[in-house]
């Protein structure tokens, strides 16, 4: 006879609660969401899912402008937003901006903020590559620092954005880029491990290839100023991609949406790529 049809009254009972329970667990209803980076690319799209999702929000972002646009658009979904303007770079900087937010601690933040100059190796000065750690490792560690302290015996979930350029550095002159972002890595898995039975979900999303502001403007420069090392680079990047295209903002804040819900509630010190197939040939 078949399966469903026998199923005893409690089990059916016991499935319906399962499926409504999916129903809830995607949401974010009752929670705050800190992201860094929120004004552009793909920090902007996550605020937007997020917002959709009925998270309430702050907004960290040295652009102001930026800022000040995403909070109008994300207030529009009737959650609460708070926007911060703050240059991360810098432990003091990341210290102020958890004093600004003082005791109201969100339940999640999203490591967003990032810059990717190109460089020379051998033209890399001190300040040009301890700049880079700054904004791109640095400002996590002390953001995570914070927000662990912060939440204490709460708990919360950590999704910190690296890259695929961590794992294989394609483009020549990102040296000091990908040390920064596979340390946002090891930071990652590092956290997960001390902090894990106390409460903390610490994961890391890898995008590759999305067409965001920072991007667009990477490939006009390399177009105007006939970069052709640069174009080259775009044409071998681009025939990995075994998806076909570039990805869009949004198809990286779904997968954080969901590594920061409770659908992930058993997804623990790992990295996703989101990378249209980049790191699978
Ligand atoms: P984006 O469009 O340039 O947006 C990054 C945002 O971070 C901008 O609003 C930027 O402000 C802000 N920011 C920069 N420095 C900051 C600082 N010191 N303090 C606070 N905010 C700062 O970049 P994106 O392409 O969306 O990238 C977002 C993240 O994904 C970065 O961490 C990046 O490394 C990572 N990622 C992106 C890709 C991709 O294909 N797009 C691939 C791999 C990894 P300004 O515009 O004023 O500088």
């Amino acid at each position: 006879m078949n399966k469903i049809v026998t199923l005893r009254k409690t089990e059916k009972l016991n499935l319906k609660e399962e499926i409504y329970s999916s129903n809830e667990i995607a949401s974010l209803k009752g929670r705050t969401t800190l992201i860094s980076g929120a004004a552009s690319g793909i920090g902007k799209a996550i605020a937007i899912r997020f917002a959709k999702a009925g998270s309430d929000l702050i907004l960290v972002d040295i652009n102001e402008k930026g800022l000040d646009e995403i909070k109008e658009v994300t207030l529009l979904y009737g959650n609460k937003v708070r926007a911060l303007s703050s240059d991360l770079s810098g432990k003091d900087a990341v210290r102020d901006l958890w004093e600004k937010i003082s005791s109201d601690a969100p339940d999640t933040i999203v490591n967003n903020a990032g810059i990717y100059p190109f460089k020379d190796y051998l033209e890399i000065d001190r300040n040009f590559y301890e700049n880079t750690l700054e904004v791109n490792l640095n400002s996590v560690f002390w953001m995570c620092q914070n927000f662990i302290r912060k939440r204490g015996s709460r708990g919360g979930v950590i999704v910190n954005i690296s890259s695929i350029e961590a794992l294989i550095p394609f483009k020549e002159d990102m040296a000091h880029y990908c040390v920064s972002k596979a340390g946002v890595m090891a930071l990652t898995r590092s956290l997960a491990r001390d902090y894990g039975r106390k409460g903390f979900r610490v994961n890391c999303v890898l995008p590759g290839a999305i067409r965001t502001p920072g991007t667009e403007s990477l490939v006009k420069k390399a177009i105007t100023k006939m970069q052709l090392s640069l174009i080259r680079t775009g044409i071998n990047f681009n025939s990995r991609l075994t998806l076909g295209r570039w990805g869009k903002p949004d198809e990286v804040a779904k997968v954080v949406l969901f590594v920061a819900s409770d659908m992930a509630s058993y997804v623990q010190g790992t990295m996703i790529p989101v990378d249209g197939g980049f790191l699978s040939c």
